[in-house]
Parts: C-alpha cells; structure tokens; sequence
C-alpha cells in the first residue's frame, strides 16, 4: 500500500479549518454523517448555477442534462458495490428509507403470519423497527440473535434460528454503536441454505471496506450518500433483479409507472419503478463526486489509515483509569465507545465539545443494544478518513479533563 496522505486529503474538506469554541475543530462524529470534500460542494454549487432542472422527462436541454448527470451516479454506483446490473441500484433518501421499502415491499409479497425475520442485537432503531411493523401487521415473529459481552455475535445462536420460517435475515455490516464488524460472509451463506434472503445494512461500511455484493451474494444492501462524503437527502438500495422485479412498488406517483388509467396502471421497469416522485436530483447527481473521492482515496488505503487510527485510540484512551471501551469485538471499524467511570456520557461530550471536539453522546438509536449492557449510552469517537492522530491526542486530552473535572 502507498503512503496515505491525510494532510492532502484534509485540504480538500473546507471545514475542517474551522474553530469551533475558539478551537480548532477535532471532528470525531463521523458514525453521524461525514464531512464533505470540495468536489462535492463545488457540484452542488454547479448543479444550481449551470444544469437545475427535472429528471427523466423533459425534452429541452438543461433536463437532458440533469438527467444524464443523475443517471451518472447509478452508472458509478454500480462497479462501486460491484452490482451485476445498474438497474438494480434504487436511489432512496437514505438507509432509512431503503430499508423501510424492502420491509414493506418484501414484506407485502412474501411474509405472512407464522414467519420470522432474523434481526440481531446491534441493530440501528432502523433496522428494527420497520421488522417490528411487518411482524406486527402479518402476524410474523421477530428473533434477536444475541451477543457476546464484546460485542460480537453469537454464531450459534444464529444457526439455531435459521428454519423453514425464517423470511428474512437483516443485519449491520458495521455497528454504528461498538463498531464490531459481523461476519456477513457466513451470515449470507447460512442464511441462503435455510431459503432466506439477506438484507445487510452498509450506513457504516460503504465508506470504511470495499464492498462487492456479488462475492458476497447478498440480497439487499442499504446504504446513505451523507455518511459516505455525499450529501444528505440520497441513499442507495441495491437490490437483486430477481427480488426487485418480484415484489411490488413502494409508493405509487409519477417516474414508477409506464401507463396509468383509472381502471389499471402498469407498472415502469427497473429502477424507476421503485422511484416514484421527483428525487432529489441535487443530491443525487452530487453523490457521484463522493463515489469518485472514495475511489480516488482508495477504499482498502483508507481502511488501513483508519484501522491504524483505532488502535491507536483504543490504546492511548486505555491510558485513562476508570475509562472502559464498550465493544471489544476482534472485527472492529472506525468506531470507539466508552465509557468514564460512573459518569453520564452526556457530561463528557459537554466538556469535549468546548474543546472543538465532537463526538457523539447517548445511545445511538440502539437502544436495545445499551439495555443489553446496562448502560444508558456511552460517548462515541467515529473515524474517517481525514482524521489524524493529533485528532486522537486532542480527544485524549480532552477526556483526561473531563475525567478530572468531573471526577
Ligand atoms: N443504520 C446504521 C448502522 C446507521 O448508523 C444509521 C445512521 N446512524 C442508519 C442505519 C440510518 O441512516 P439514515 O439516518 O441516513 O437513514
């Protein structure tokens, strides 16, 4: 691997020279949403200055082009995740709403009362309860594979749920909480040989590993553009061609139909017909930048520099008596959440942000997850790419003070 420069990346994200309570900025809340390059804002500049228009209809020119610039970002999307075709990547708002649309539309075609859907312990609220709702109108049952006090999850478990019944398997890829990285490989390889499709939620992947969802044969994998440098408002579900073209639309409007009379609608092909309404053309053309910067950087360097970075935290904030790091799992990404002794977290992430330095405080969405540890939250640093090791000094320091102060 060649020398990661994170000096030059760091040029390239315009607010990281910013102060913040008259210090520089330390951003260490990137499990939130990320920072954004200049190429990414430069686009969105460019797109209302020079292409603003509606998608996918118009004939005059300027919707030519906001059209192309949109279908751009499907075509960089595609050998992004290694999708076999373009039209089965669905451009949503976000994770959220990915996963929303396989639960209804999955949901709708293939679950009835008496199935399962497999979710695990460490999930995102999203990642749950659009489950809980599908459980609760089809009468299914929702099962929690367990973890271990790391944080890892509990593979037997796991293979003891799998049955005939089991509709669906839905796990993180990363968790946004303890950053334990699960094995999805063997997740998708059980899951296929009890019949059940996988839908992997990515929010905190995509922009940490390289992801190719043909080796990896899954289902369903959801992701957003504002956790990966991208702008906020756009996600991505990529979906394989046989699930999509089997289940039913999501929502019904313009874009998703081929012809509509009052007395049938037929339905528009792949994707559009998962995409109804007017995007959000802005962001959906800029995502393309934050696919190219990600590729540029190159997905396995920028592992490498932030793997370097969370041992490095791990280590020095171990420094720190009476601290405690909530998941200790073998497979980590990004993520470090502690804990100060018997302080609420929320006292520390005060202290931390007068200093500059932001991170995030309190359970996550993962509610289940902190009751699993008897915690209420814990205080969470997440990596990038731009983040150095001056930046772990800097939240070191601060939770030295905290600890003192608070102490
Ligand atoms: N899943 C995980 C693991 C996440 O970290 C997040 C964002 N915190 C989400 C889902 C939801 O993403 P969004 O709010 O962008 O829809």
């Amino acid at each position: 691997l060649e020398h990661f420069d994170v000096e030059k990346i760091r040029q390239d994200f315009p607010i990281l020279t910013r102060k913040v309570n008259g210090k520089p900025l330390v951003y260490l809340d990137n499990g939130a949403t990320t920072q954004k390059p200049k190429q990414v804002i430069d686009a969105i500049v460019e797109y209302y200055t020079q292409l603003n228009s509606n998608v996918h209809r118009g004939v005059h020119y300027l919707s030519q082009l906001a059209t192309d610039a949109f279908e751009v970002t499907r075509r960089k999307l595609r050998p992004f995740i290694n999708a076999a075709h373009e039209h089965e990547i669905i451009l949503t708002k976000g994770t959220t709403e990915g996963i929303n649309l396989v639960a209804s539309c999955y949901g709708k075609a293939y679950v009835k009362a008496g199935d399962e859907i497999i979710i695990s312990a460490m999930e995102h609220h999203s990642n749950i309860v659009p489950w809980q709702m599908l459980c609760e109108e089809r009468g299914a049952t929702l099962r929690v594979v367990p973890i271990n006090d790391a944080g890892e999850l509990d593979m037997e478990a796991y293979r003891a749920a799998l049955n005939d019944r089991t509709k669906m398997v839905a796990v993180t890829y990363v968790s946004n909480a303890l950053g334990t990285v699960n094995p999805v490989g063997e997740i998708i390889r059980q899951a296929h040989a009890a019949g059940a499709p996988v839908l992997l939620d990515a929010a905190q992947a995509v922009q940490h590993l390289p992801i190719d969802v043909q080796a990896l044969d899954v289902d369903f994998l959801v992701f957003s553009g504002h956790k990966m440098y991208g702008p906020t408002g756009i996600g991505v579900l990529y979906g394989k061609e046989k699930w999509l073209d089997a289940m039913p639309p999501y929502q019904g409007g313009g874009e998703m139909i081929k012809d509509v009379a009052f007395e049938k609608t037929t339905y528009n092909e792949l994707p559009f017909k998962y995409e109804a309404g007017t995007p959000n053309i802005e962001a959906g053309i800029c995502l393309a930048h934050a696919v190219d910067y990600l590729e540029t950087a190159g997905l396995n360097r920028i592992a490498q520099h932030e793997r370097e970075l969370l041992a490095y935290a791990g280590g020095r904030l171990l420094e720190i008596p009476e601290l405690r790091i909530i998941g200790t799992a073998q497979e980590k990404s990004s993520v470090v959440s502690f804990l100060l002794g018997g302080i609420h977290p929320y006292d520390v992430g005060v202290i931390l942000d007068k200093l500059g330095i932001a991170v995030r405080t309190g359970h996550h969405c993962t509610q289940p997850l902190m009751e699993r540890y008897g915690i209420p939250g814990t205080v969470r640093a997440s990596i990038a790419m731009y983040n150095t090791k001056e930046d772990i000094d800097a939240l070191v320091a601060g939770v030295q003070k905290a600890a003192e102060m608070l102490a």
